[in-house]
């Protein structure tokens, strides 16, 4: 059985005074991964000797609209942010993503910040916030830190969090005009489904149609979710009046296969991740002939 003791505050400056004093703290959100993991004495849990719980921060439940960021406090659930109209306006990506997640229960206590250091490979809003080069700001007594998303990420559950820090914010650079953006996911079945497959996909695409600044990272298809160059690359420059998806889906294909190697699931993921980036992709074009 797992003893430790419990700590809780309702100020940062408190949470980050005891992840300075005491070793071995381990902070507890909404608890929907974490309380998984305790009753379950997975070996995914580091060893503690404290269970900090931050849910009550008020100062961690904030979005807000700062200089050209939408800044989201970790504490922000995934229910809030399928609700907030800053959110739903500018990133519809990030609003279909925490829509697919779990069931109301999970969503009204999940939040973001858990969903992103609990670091899954299936972690819906992890390739949606990849995709919008989001950022994390990392707070210590120390002073604070902030990294690309992408590069926070170290390995499957696994960031590059040190044990003295607590995730404060999550900064997401607004996209400009003519931006697109959708969301793919295949679970086992419609509804409490984990991820088996999904994909974020965002795009510029110019007056005369051409695909610009694209975007694309998958979930559950890598280690852990991250961008796809070659894909990016290949799509960029093409017009919405000729690009080949079937050729996109295969570089699409060959590029995950190129990180993961051939693995028992590539049979079912090399042909199913080519299926979603056209139907994304499909998604973008249709939305903008429309707005023409
Ligand atoms: C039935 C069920 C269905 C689910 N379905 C989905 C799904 O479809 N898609 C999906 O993506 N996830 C799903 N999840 C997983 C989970 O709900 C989400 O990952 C959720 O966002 C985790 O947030 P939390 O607040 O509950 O995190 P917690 O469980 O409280 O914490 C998770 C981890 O993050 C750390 N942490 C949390 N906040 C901070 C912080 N501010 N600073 C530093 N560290 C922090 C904790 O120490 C812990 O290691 C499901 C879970 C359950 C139980």
């Amino acid at each position: 059985m797992i003893t430790y003791e419990f700590l809780t505050t309702q100020k940062i400056e408190e949470a980050l005074n005891y992840l300075d004093k005491f070793n071995k703290v381990h902070i507890l959100a909404g608890g929907t991964d974490l309380l998984v993991n305790l009753y379950k004495e997975s070996p995914r849990l580091p060893d503690f000797d404290y269970l900090l719980d931050v849910s009550n921060i008020p100062e961690l439940k904030f979005i807000t609209l700062t200089n050209g960021f939408i800044e989201i406090g970790p504490l922000v659930t995934h229910s809030r942010l399928i609700d907030e109209p800053l959110i739903k306006n500018n990133f519809p990506v990030l609003t279909i993503a925490a829509y697919t997640i779990g069931s109301t229960q999970i969503r009204n206590r999940g939040t973001i910040g858990g969903n992103i250091v609990n670091a899954s490979p299936a972690a819906d809003l992890l390739s949606p916030l990849i995709a919008l080069r989001a950022e994390v700001e990392l707070t210590s007594r120390k002073g604070k830190r902030v990294l690309l998303l992408e590069e926070f990420l170290a390995g499957p559950y696994k960031t590059k969090i040190k044990a003295n820090e607590l995730l404060t914010k999550i900064k997401v650079p607004l996209l400009g005009d003519n931006y697109y953006t959708d969301f793919q996911k295949i679970g086992r079945r419609k509804a409490l489904s984990i991820a088996r497959l999904s994909l974020a996909l965002i795009t510029k695409i110019d007056k005369e149609g051409i695909f610009l600044d694209t975007r694309v990272a998958p979930g559950s298809a890598t280690p852990y979710p991250q961008s796809l160059p070659v894909t990016e690359e290949a799509i960029n420059g093409k017009s919405i009046f000729d690009i080949d998806l079937e050729e996109i889906g295969k570089i699409t294909s060959n590029e995950m296969v190129s990180v993961t190697g051939e693995r028992w699931s590539t049979p079912y993921k090399k042909p199913t991740i080519a299926v979603l980036v056209k139907r994304a992709l499909k998604k973008n074009i249709e939305e903008a002939k429309t707005n023409e």
